[in-house]
């Protein structure tokens, strides 16, 4: 899969030596970093890296970690994002009590500091609409040997103003006595600098939008560059730390620092995290919520934190995953199977199993006594020798798994055929010696065998061995419940590798949910409580789902299959 992560990560990184450097020259006392997310989406795996990051580096030197909402885009966040961010940062198990902070908070400070650069013969107000900016700004370009050069921009006919035409119109801007996009506030740098960002960028714009937290009071929003890293030093943010995108931006960052005077926040990027078979860009994901692709925000197919909790994953296995992917300097794409690997490893320890039918085949024991039930005893976690044991109904029919009998039986096929023997997991050892088929349909309807009453449970005397053990559920004792089962969202490794003309839409897989309506389970299942999860024995971790019922069906989404190829391939690997 070429440049994809091992997974392997050190005790340290490049960003906590860069902090520790700094604490050792004095450049700071102690280490305040925060973690800014914008209210426009729910939080991803991309940001629990992110979060990781954020709060552990604070936590590495025992400093402090922010939770600041980066929210001065009206048009795109509410108050319904505060919340879910919030909510899946609780559920990760990280705390903020006391640091929670809002940048939108810092209108009235950031309009001050504006003024500030203004009167520095720094800023000014501009006449040019969007269109004419871009335009003067210019743009990279190919040269005759395909090599990127960027020519200058030209200066705007507006940028001379005086500091006192700027002050009073910068106050009419905010006043609203003009229309949006009419005018903007942009930062005097230089319109030759090779890089784009410096280009006298917009610092403030006008728009008439409702803010979901400061309602009408402005009319005037700054722009990410000029907020973010003033907002940082507003709150004494030692490290800014940040995905690697904003490393073009950093010089922009610095600049805003210095010419404001205000506290030396530092700006650090890391690679961000991408995940094979995974979109992880918000703007991708909400399309995919209001195209009604997924059924929302928390589908357990989305790669949000409220999906992958809806799917059965548990925080630990999710801090694991972000703690083992590391913190790089380069991009890369990490293979979607060591997180599927993290959670399969956290739950198999955690998890009580119990046992169910997916594709229900009726299995009758012949010369077992019509009406007759007998109580079984299963080990809840063979890991966890705490967890006590239960016991399971067992009786003269039973519901096996269709792909678990064969009239023709494959080589190498161990489970159930006409004549050969198995045990039914923690009951008795069989032997098939016939079957029913629906004369219409030419459907197998029923196996018949009989059972071997010397063989109960492992516990009988001479405990006999068979090459095949296969799950199980008595018929009149049966849950009946729903099974929702989950392939990803997309099958190519890189979704957004499209033609032309083509968007990561159309690379969306048909088959990412297929729905049992008709699985039965065992009865203990009933005691399961919505969002827990549990293993079926060789089918998968699920966890119940809040679409259950209280009096009817419970519904139960598959978590992960056992299969664990992501361990295979590690083992593969240290053999070489
Ligand atoms: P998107 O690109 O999906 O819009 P974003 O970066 O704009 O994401 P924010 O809410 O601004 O979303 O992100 C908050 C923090 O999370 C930022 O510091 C950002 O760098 C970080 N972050 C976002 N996506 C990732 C990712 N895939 N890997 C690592 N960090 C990420
Ligand atoms: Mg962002």
């Amino acid at each position: 899969m070429g440049d994809i992560d091992t997974g392997t990560s050190s005790g340290t990184d490049f960003i906590r030596e860069a902090v520790a450097a700094d604490l050792a020259q004095g450049k700071c006392v102690e280490v305040h970093t925060r973690f800014p997310p914008e209210p426009n989406g729910w939080l991803h795996i991309g940001h629990a890296k992110a979060i990781s990051i954020d709060f552990g580096v604070a936590e590495s030197f025992h400093g402090k970690c922010n939770l600041r909402f980066d929210d001065t885009n009206p048009e795109k966040e509410d108050e319904s994002y505060v919340q879910a961010i919030k909510r899946d940062l609780k559920w990760l198990g990280y705390d903020w009590e006391g640091r929670e902070y809002f940048a939108s908070d810092y209108y009235e400070r950031l309009y001050d500091l504006a003024c500030g650069l203004i009167r520095k013969g720094l800023a000014y107000v501009d006449d040019l609409d969007e269109d004419q900016i871009k335009e003067y700004r210019g743009t990279n370009v190919p040269d005759k040997s395909n090599i990127t050069f960027t020519p200058p921009g030209k200066n705007s006919p507006y940028r001379d103003r005086s500091v006192g035409e700027n002050l009073d119109l910068f106050a009419r801007m905010r006043a609203g006595e003009f229309a949006d996009g009419s005018k903007t506030l942009r930062a005097k740098i230089d319109m030759a600098s090779p890089n784009l960002h410096m280009r006298d960028p917009v610092m403030y714009r006008i728009r008439r939008e409702p803010h979901y937290r400061t309602g009408d009071k402005w009319c005037i929003y700054p722009m990410y560059d000029f907020q973010h890293p003033l907002s940082d030093a507003i709150e004494g943010v030692t490290h800014s730390l940040c995905s690697l995108e904003y490393e073009i931006h950093r010089p922009l960052y610095e600049w805003f620092i210095k010419n404001c005077e205000v506290f030396p926040s530092r700006q650090i990027e890391f690679a961000r995290l991408n995940l094979s078979h995974t979109i992880l860009s918000k703007r991708s994901l909400i399309q995919l919520v209001r195209e009604k692709k997924v059924s929302g925000w928390d589908d357990p197919r989305m790669p949000t934190i409220a999906g992958l909790r809806r799917r059965g994953y548990t925080p630990e296995a999710i801090r694991d995953f972000v703690t083992r992917i590391g913190i790089a300097k380069t991009d890369s794409l990490v293979d979607i199977q060591l997180l599927e690997h993290c959670v399969r490893e956290d739950l198999n320890r955690k998890a009580d199993r119990y046992m169910a039918v997916l594709r229900p085949l009726k299995l009758i024991i012949d010369n077992w006594p019509e009406g007759k039930t007998e109580m079984l005893s299963a080990v809840n976690n063979p890991e966890n020798p705490e967890g006590g044991s239960r016991e399971i109904p067992f009786g003269r029919e039973l519901f096996i798994e269709k792909d678990d009998f064969r009239e023709m039986p494959p080589p190498k096929y161990y489970r159930l055929f006409p004549g050969n023997q198995v045990r039914l997991r923690y009951g008795y050892i069989i032997t098939c010696t016939g079957f029913d088929k629906d004369p219409v349909s030419g459907e197998i309807s029923a196996v018949h065998c009989t059972y071997d009453p010397q063989t109960r449970g492992g516990d009988a005397p001479d405990n006999r061995k068979v090459k095949g053990t296969i799950h199980w559920v008595s018929k009149d004792t049966a849950v009946e419940f729903k099974a929702r089962l989950y392939d990803y969202l997309f099958e190519a490794e890189r979704p957004t590798d499209v033609p032309s003309g083509q968007t990561f839409l159309d690379n969306l897989s048909d088959h990412s949910l297929e729905e049992i309506d008709c699985a039965f389970a065992e009865p203990a299942v009933k005691s399961v409580l919505v969002g827990q999860t549990i293993q079926f024995e060789r089918l998968g971790y699920f966890c119940k789902d809040l679409d259950s019922q209280e009096s009817g069906k419970a519904v139960f989404n598959r978590t992960e299959t056992l299969r664990d190829t992501w361990a295979k391939i590690e083992k593969k690997n240290q053999q070489q």
